[in-house]
């Protein structure tokens, strides 16, 4: 028997369903990726959808790929094109009988999956759909998806009381070889309009993509530097590589499994220590799980500016204010210090993203969608369930939402950067204000912004919005529409 096995956001070989069943049936697997032209045009609001770092990524995740396949004898097939098109005229070609691929949740994909899947039950040929990509499969859930708790913790109490994840699938040993076929050629940013991306020696990690990377990244992290056992304590920092565990580009292209992680976790535990941080680990992957069962309960509904609960917010589009927020312009060095990393390379931690997201939301009452779009074009580790999902969360209008809240972004920068390393690092116009003075400039008197050379309003923006006001502002509009 030949199979095509379609890879899509699952760039591994380990536990990787549809090639273990191909494996084990000895079917002849003929590996495949096609680039969808798609991905690489623009947003609504007119950002590019896959901006330079993660295309970048990319590439090198689909380079790593191809090599360890050819170092099974196969190879990966590349294509450019719909991939509706693209794979039955290769099936076709190829005298292929059947194509397996993982199965995605969201409204994009699903069109891509179901042309696909009838264009090849045209021809005649067979489509299997598998799931890799999360820690429980669907068919553990106690509950089915339709019928998916809207508040996580509930979720969370339920799946661990009834399942475990299942070992990962093993690497296949070997391969078989490929008929005569063109392998095609790697694509280039230019391909797609875009230029390589500056490396910036600011940044906390230089991720490189791929399954090869990744597993280097998991032997880094939990074994030689010994991390995982005080994960917890340090995930909330945001300028050491090894404050969390940098896991998620590597997670958003598949290029590492959900259960390969836990299972490392597991033999951790055994091996060295069992903690609250190797448990954390485990809880963080189940949010990632639960967003991608939220998608496939919710449909399109998560896009929609309504969000999961349909609330009809009056949100802004100014696009004046949203360039401040996304430039790193606004005022409040938190936010700034965020926002520039993020565009210098593609990365921003967890803390961060909570805080940049209610500030846009809560303060400035920016369309949310905004926000979620340009980091849908910036995050290399952009996940079309954790981004929309995260993004409905904290502006209020997800699941689990409970009530107007906003995170208060002095305090939070008190809490998590008290000596203001983090903000010194990517603002260089506030390098000269000393400890956790930094966090708010606008409190610098005449004679300190003299001493530590810089004037507010000039060199750094006064803070574009009171914090209170704003929030209580948006906090009645909030309270109006959802008491309607
Ligand atoms: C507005 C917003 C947008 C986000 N967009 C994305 C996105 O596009 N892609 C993405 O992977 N994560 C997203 N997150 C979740 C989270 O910020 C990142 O997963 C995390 O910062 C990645 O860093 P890490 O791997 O070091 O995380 P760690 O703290 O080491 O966590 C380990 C893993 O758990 C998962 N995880 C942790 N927190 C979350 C969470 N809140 N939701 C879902 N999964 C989580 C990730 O897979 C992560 O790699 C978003 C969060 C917010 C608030």
């Amino acid at each position: 028997m030949r199979v095509l096995i379609w890879f899509r956001n699952d760039l591994r070989l380990h536990d990787h369903a549809p090639l273990h069943q191909a494996v084990r049936s000895n079917a002849d697997v003929i590996p495949c990726y096609c680039f969808d032209p798609r991905q690489f045009g623009q947003t609504p609001f007119g950002f590019p959808k896959t901006g330079p770092f993660r295309a970048q990524f990319l590439l090198e995740s689909v380079a790593d790929l191809r090599q360890s396949l050819r170092g099974k004898q196969s190879d990966l097939i590349l294509r450019q094109g719909h991939p509706e098109t693209v794979l039955p005229e290769l099936a076709q070609a190829l005298k292929v009988e059947t194509v397996y691929f993982n199965r995605e949740v969201t409204a994009e994909e699903i069109e891509v999956e179901n042309r696909l899947r009838s264009a090849l039950a045209d021809l005649g040929i067979e489509c299997l759909r598998f799931w890799s990509s999360t820690l429980f499969h669907p068919e553990q859930l106690p509950f089915p998806i339709r019928e998916l708790p809207e508040v996580f913790t509930q979720f969370r109490k339920q799946v661990e009381k009834s399942a475990k994840p299942k070992a990962p699938f093993p690497t296949p040993q070997s391969l078989s070889t490929l008929p005569d076929i063109a392998p095609g050629e790697l694509p280039q940013l230019e391909d797609w309009g875009l230029s390589s991306p500056e490396p910036d020696a600011r940044a906390m990690i230089q991720f490189s993509g791929g399954e090869t990377a990744a597993l280097a990244r998991l032997q880094d992290y939990i074994w030689e530097q010994d991390r995982l056992k005080r994960y917890k304590e340090t995930r909330n920092g945001m300028l050491q590589p090894n404050d969390s565990t940098k896991f998620s580009p590597w997670l958003a292209l598949g290029c590492v499994s959900p259960r390969y992680i836990h299972q490392q976790v597991k033999t951790y535990e055994q091996d060295r220590v069992k903690n609250n941080s190797t448990y954390w680990l485990i809880f963080e992957l189940i949010w990632r799980d639960y967003f991608r069962f939220i998608c496939a309960k919710h449909g399109k509904r998560v896009f929609r500016v309504s969000g999961l609960q349909g609330l009809a917010l009056p949100w802004q589009d100014n696009r004046e204010t949203f360039e401040k927020w996304q430039t790193g312009q606004t005022g409040f060095p938190l936010i700034d210090a965020n926002m520039r990393e993020l565009a210098a390379t593609g990365f921003m931690s967890n803390r961060g993203r909570q805080n940049v997201a209610s500030f846009l939301t809560k303060n400035l009452g920016l369309n949310w969608q905004m926000g979620a779009e340009w980091f849908e074009s910036c995050l290399i580790d952009y996940d079309v369930c954790s981004n929309w999902g995260n993004w409905n969360y904290a502006a209020g209008v997800g699941n689990d939402a409970r009530g107007f809240r906003f995170f208060n972004i002095v305090k939070q920068a008190k809490d998590y950067d008290p000596q203001g390393d983090y903000v010194r690092h990517w603002l260089p116009e506030l390098k000269d204000v000393p400890g956790g003075q930094v966090q708010t400039p606008w409190q610098l008197t005449a004679l300190e912004q003299e001493m530590f050379g810089l004037t507010i309003g000039k060199d750094y923006p006064e803070p574009m919005v009171d914090l209170w006001q704003s929030a209580k502002v948006n906090e009645q509009i909030y309270n109006r529409v959802v008491n309607y």
